[in-house]
């Protein structure tokens, strides 16, 4: 009690403020997103996500170049395409700008760990994370199909790790079952798995103009408001034989991070998203916040959650906003 106790006496100096505090999570822990383009010598910023943009394979290389020398863990591709159709075929086609790019990467950087993500909405005229039923549903056991034709691709051109987003009911098992009938027994499953229909989205779906025509995706995301739901979305996705959970959106959902956290023993990854990354950039460019202020605040909220890896848009900036 005061006055014998004073705690102001812990955080006095600089160095008491180090020696006693939790160090950031170091580069290893982070995972950059990028949006990956058919062709070559495409750079296309992406007007929402400032310092972001869409790329062709060998842009991506270049640019790779330094965020790999600061050491960041992982890259995760989005592809696109300009060739949609109702199942979104292109998803798993063997020309396909991520099947492409994948050798590339882990050729130039063999110590980078390559995550794809496995939807169809980048890839479907509709923008619906599976195909559409007569009435205009998502089909959950047709997407399934095409879902684990789509990891098989990845994985086979040499993703480190596969990480199916679409959402529909047992697509874990189905992938993991699909990639080990192919002797791909060694490609990792980190599952989207407590992944909410949030309005944080919005930058991501111009990035990678995915927006569904019609409708929504609240018939298949889980909504923010029923807590025990989206845990069990993780729950079951562990059973189906995930090795790494994840909870995405990050900022908005520290209580759902911290509560996997203490109920499993997988690697929980937190994603960190578009708006979470714009909404920081918007504030700093007004004046109204310093972005490496921050972005060092969002990241240790997101460490003291119980997060083990942060996938982020961040990650392209490490050096400059989260080095000491
Ligand atoms: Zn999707």
């Amino acid at each position: 009690m005061f006055p014998e106790t004073r705690l102001r006496r812990l955080r006095r100096t600089e160095g008491l403020r180090k020696m006693l505090g939790q160090p950031l999570p170091g580069p290893e822990k982070f995972i950059w997103p990028v949006f990956l383009r058919e062709g070559k010598g495409i750079d296309e910023p992406i007007s929402a996500m400032p310092g972001q943009s869409r790329m062709s394979a060998e842009v991506l290389l270049k640019k790779l170049e330094p965020v790999v020398a600061s050491g960041i863990g992982g890259v995760l591709l989005f592809g696109l395409t300009s060739k949609k159709d109702a199942d979104g075929s292109e998803a798993f086609s063997e020309k396909g700008a991520v099947q492409r790019a994948v050798p590339l990467i882990k050729k130039a950087f063999p110590q980078l760990t390559v995550f794809t993500d496995v939807c169809l909405c980048a890839y479907t005229d509709h923008g619906h994370c599976g195909p559409l039923n007569p009435a205009g549903e998502v089909d959950n056991d047709a997407a399934l199909t095409l879902l684990q034709k789509v990891a098989v691709s990845h994985a086979a051109a040499g993703a480190d790790c596969v990480a199916p987003s679409a959402m529909m009911d047992g697509q874990v098992l189905a992938i993991r079952e699909a990639l080990d009938e192919e002797g791909l027994t060694d490609t990792l499953l980190m599952s989207y798995s407590s992944k909410f229909a949030s309005s944080m989205y919005g930058p991501f779906r111009e990035a990678e103009q995915s927006a569904p025509g019609k409708g929504d995706r609240q018939g298949y995301q889980a909504p923010y408001n029923d807590l025990r739901q989206a845990l069990r979305e993780s729950e079951l996705d562990e059973d189906e034989g995930a090795d790494i959970l994840m909870v995405k959106p990050a900022l908005m959902y520290l209580d759902v991070i911290q509560q996997l956290r203490e109920s499993t023993d997988l690697p929980v990854a937190a994603y960190n998203v578009s708006g979470e990354y714009s909404m920081l950039i918007a504030q700093a460019d007004r004046g109204w916040g310093d972005l490496r202020a921050m972005v060092r605040e969002n990241m240790a909220a997101m460490q003291r959650a119980g997060t083990d890896i942060f996938i982020s848009y961040w990650a392209s900036r490490y050096n400059e906003l989260l080095k000491d």
